[in-house]
Order: structure tokens, then C-alpha cells, then sequence
């Protein structure tokens, strides 16, 4: 063994408690740091032939790297959706890593099980039947990719079309028809080989709406004339939070034949406020659903889910069978139904919060970010150098400035705002007009960390007359 690694083998115990430590000092100055650091990043240097060791690397890390990356976990970091880990979803976290478990399949180790245990427990808080089956994937990208290449098989076997075998160029196209569907749906559309151009926008309700008009959407799947289609339903878009009525596109199937795609990337999270619920009403006769776990769950990065009723299309797409490894029968291995092979337990994280916090916790984190968002939107409304985009429908602010809200003007207010350390807060288009938005979804942000935005906001505009 190289004596550097040796070394840290005989000390591994104090080697963890250094991280620890930092971590925890780190992570505890979280409200304190600047929430953005738009500054230059060190430049790189070569590779060290011989190394420092595990504590020489984490002072280095401490020096030369840290003190460049954000405050996203923190409470003021308002850009994109994303959420921070809560202490039980860091520890999980930690241990996937010491543990190092391959969550691929059962062969060994009952890592798998937990997995299938958090996928039940999700299903649960998402108000899904036993009827969907669930997996774990890194993001709401490839949840929303692996739906899609549910519903590629989907249409073959609707054609006669066997895509996984024949591939896509024997199916031919056929349209995707969505209302305000996520940048991410049209990335999957050209990795599955459908096309981004197959990506058919129907229009949206009038009046400040990011939701399909279902009137239109039948029409335009009248028009198809029977041919099976692809619906990508929005249950909670970026911009306004707005939600496509899912019982009444549910409802269509009665008529037309299409496979119903949810992305309920943050929207799901709806399901855990009594008072938000309906919104997401209709979600378990989706076909398939994506859901983005660290947004609003609060576990760190590389986390989502993807439910869907056709778990037999699903392993005809992923399946990975080879002699040594068995084809998939009964309930198959992990690796047969997403992209990846060998994976991290990536469960660990989720089942950790929800086994600390349980429903009733989670649902306090999603409605306190509600009624935040709400406390902002009202701020904001009452200010005469700001003014709402939409009404504030969840936990997303949609913004602009009340004077000409040009580009270059609503682009230097966000930089002011992160340049002043205090908030962080993403420029956005709506419906023609540069804005901003707030994006509630972190477990730590008070009421007063919702009035230092608003600060930080309106100190930027200010300064731009
Ligand atoms: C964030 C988001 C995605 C993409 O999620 P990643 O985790 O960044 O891959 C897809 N759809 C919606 C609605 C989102 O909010």
C-alpha cells in the first residue's frame, strides 16, 4: 500500500472527524456567508504525483476552493428551484458514501430493499397507488428522459413497433404535445431520437396562465387523427408555478389515445399541503411522473424519481440482461429500469429525512415556503419599484421591475443582488417581459431571511434610477 494511503487507513477515524468538523463549521455558517460568489475561480494545477494525504487535501479543498462556493444551501438562495439538505438528508448522504453500497440489484446486500422501502414511503407522500413502480435516477432530466423512452416503447407497441429492438427509425415520428413544458423535455426529445421538433406547443390558458388550454389540446389531438401521441402534462412550472389540470387532461383519455407524461418536478410537493392538493389531482393516472427529490425534499444533489404504470415497457427499454447477470423476472433489479447500471444508494438521503421528519415535517417545509413566497409577492406588490409578473401560485415569485423592465436593467438587478452577498434570485422571461424570480424551497428560510431579500431587491432596483 503507498504509505500516504497507508497512513490514512491506520487514522481513518480522525481523518473523518476533520471533515466532520469543517463540514459542520461550514455548514452552520451558512447564514452568514455571502449567498453568491460571482468571483474568479482559482486556475488549475497540475496533478501531484505524490499526494498530501486525506487532511492535507481537505485543507487545500479549505483553502483554495471553499471560499468560492456558494451559499445555495442556505436560506437565501432564491435562483433555478433548489433546495438545500436538512441535517438528517447530509448524514444519509455522508453514510451512502461510507457504506458505498451498489444499489444496481439484491445480489448481497439489502441495500436494494431500503431503496424499494423509499420509493413506497414517496409514493405515499405523492398520493400514488400501488399501481406505479418507482426508481431512483439523478435528476428530473433523465426521470423526465426515462418517462419519455416509456412512452417511445409505448407508441411502438401501439404501430407494432418494437423500438427497443428495431430502434426509433422504424417507429417514425409522431408528436409530443405539451403547454409550458421544461427546457429538460426537449433535451430528452433529442437524446431518445424522437426529435426536439416533434415537440408540438399547444396554447395556454388566457390570462397570466402557464397552463395548457385542454380545449386545445383536444382539438390538437383530434387533429391527429387516431395516430397515438405523447401528452408532457406541467405540474408546476419555473416561472409562475402553474399547473396543468390533470383530471380534465385524464379525462381526454377517454377519447384520444396518448400516453400522459407528468413532470411534477417540485409541483408534487403540492400532494403534502391540504390546502395546495388539488393541484395535483389526477397525478396517480399518469402514466408516468417524474419528481425531483433534491429541490424540495431538501436532500443534496444527484436525487429524483420516476414513477410509472408500465414497468414491462420500462425493461423492455433498460433492460441490461447478459448471462451473468439473468434476465429481469418478478420485481427486476434497479439496473433494468433507468439508465444507469451500477448506483450509488441514492435512496439513502431521502429515506434518512423522511424517517426523521416523516410526512408531518415535509409538509411543513413545503407550506412555511408557500407562505413566504406569499409574504414576498405581498412586499413586492406594495413597492413602487416592483411589480408581480403573476400572482403568486406556490412557492415561486415572478417579478419585474416597475420602470422599463429591459434586459440590461432586470439582468443588473440580479447581479447587484447577488454581488451584495445578501440573496440570489435567477432572471427569467415571462410571457414576453424580463423578469426575476424567487424560488422558495429551502427547510432553513424564515421570515426574515424573506425580508433581507426583499431588501437586497429593492436597495438594487433603487439604485438603478
Ligand atoms: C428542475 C426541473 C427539471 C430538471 O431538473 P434537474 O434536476 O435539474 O434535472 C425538470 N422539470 C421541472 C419542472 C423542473 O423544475
Amino acid at each position: 500500500m503507498h504509505p500516504t494511503l497507508a497512513d490514512d487507513l491506520s487514522r481513518l477515524p480522525e481523518v473523518l472527524r476533520s471533515a466532520r468538523d469543517f463540514a459542520a463549521r461550514e455548514v452552520s455558517g451558512l447564514d452568514d456567508r455571502p449567498v453568491a460568489r460571482p468571483g474568479k475561480a482559482p486556475d488549475p494545477e497540475p496533478l501531484p504525483s505524490e499526494g498530501v494525504g486525506a487532511e492535507g487535501a481537505l485543507a487545500r479543498f479549505a483553502e483554495r476552493w471553499a471560499p468560492g462556493f456558494s451559499g445555495s444551501a442556505g436560506p437565501r438562495y432564491l435562483g433555478f428551484v433548489t433546495g438545500g439538505a436538512t441535517p438528517a438528508s447530509l448524514t444519509g448522504d455522508w453514510l451512502a458514501g461510507a457504506f458505498d453500497q451498489n444499489a444496481s440489484g439484491s445480489g448481497g446486500s439489502s441495500a436494494a430493499a431500503l431503496q424499494r422501502e423509499t420509493l413506497g414511503w414517496l409514493r405515499e407522500l405523492f398520493g400514488l397507488s400501488a399501481a406505479h413502480s418507482g426508481a431512483f435516477v439523478t435528476g428530473a432530466t433523465v426521470s423526465n428522459t426515462v418517462g419519455l423512452a416509456i412512452a417511445r416503447e409505448w407508441v411502438g407497441e401501439r404501430r407494432g413497433v418494437s423500438v427497443s429492438r428495431e430502434g426509433v427509425a422504424a417507429l417514425g415520428p409522431f408528436d409530443v404535445l405539451s403547454g409550458s413544458p421544461h427546457s429538460s423535455v426537449t433535451k430528452a426529445l433529442s437524446v431518445l431520437g424522437i426529435g426536439r421538433d416533434r415537440l408540438r406547443a399547444v396554447p395556454v390558458l388566457a390570462g397570466n396562465r402557464e397552463a395548457v388550454d385542454v380545449g386545445q389540446l383536444a382539438a390538437a389531438l383530434e387533429a391527429l387523427g387516431g395516430a397515438p401521441a405523447v401528452v408532457v402534462a406541467n405540474a408546476g412550472t419555473v416561472n409562475t408555478v402553474d399547473f396543468d389540470d390533470l383530471r380534465a387532461i385524464v379525462a381526454l383519455k377517454e377519447r384520444y389515445d396518448f400516453w400522459l407524461h407528468v413532470d411534477a418536478a417540485f409541483g408534487a410537493f403540492a400532494a403534502l399541503s391540504p390546502e395546495h392538493a388539488h393541484l395535483v389531482e389526477g397525478l396517480d393516472a399518469a402514466d408516468s411522473v417524474c419528481v425531483d427529490l433534491h429541490k424540495w425534499l431538501n436532500v443534496p444533489y444527484d436525487a429524483a424519481v420516476q414513477f410509472t404504470r408500465r414497468q414491462d415497457l420500462q425493461v423492455r427499454v433498460f433492460h441490461n440482461a447478459s448471462p451473468y447477470l439473468g434476465l429481469p423476472t418478478g420485481d427486476p433489479d434497479f439496473l433494468h429500469l433507468t439508465p444507469e447500471n451500477s448506483q450509488r444508494l441514492r435512496a439513502l438521503p431521502a429515506w434518512f429525512s423522511l424517517a426523521a421528519y416523516g410526512s408531518a415535517g415535509h409538509r411543513e417545509i413545503v407550506e412555511r415556503n408557500v407562505a413566504l413566497a406569499r409574504r414576498l409577492g405581498e412586499r413586492i406588490a406594495g413597492t413602487g419599484q416592483l411589480r408581480l409578473l403573476a400572482p403568486v401560485r406556490l412557492n415561486v415569485v415572478c417579478f419585474t421591475l416597475a420602470g422599463e423592465p429591459t434586459q440590461e436593467r432586470v439582468h443588473a438587478v440580479a447581479r447587484a443582488v447577488a454581488d451584495s452577498g445578501e440573496a440570489f434570485v435567477t432572471p427569467t422571461v415571462y410571457d414576453g417581459t424580463h423578469g426575476l424570480r424567487a424560488a422558495f424551497s429551502n427547510w432553513r428560510t424564515s421570515e426574515a431571511d424573506t425580508d433581507r431579500v426583499f431588501e437586497a431587491l429593492s436597495t438594487a432596483a433603487g439604485a438603478l434610477s
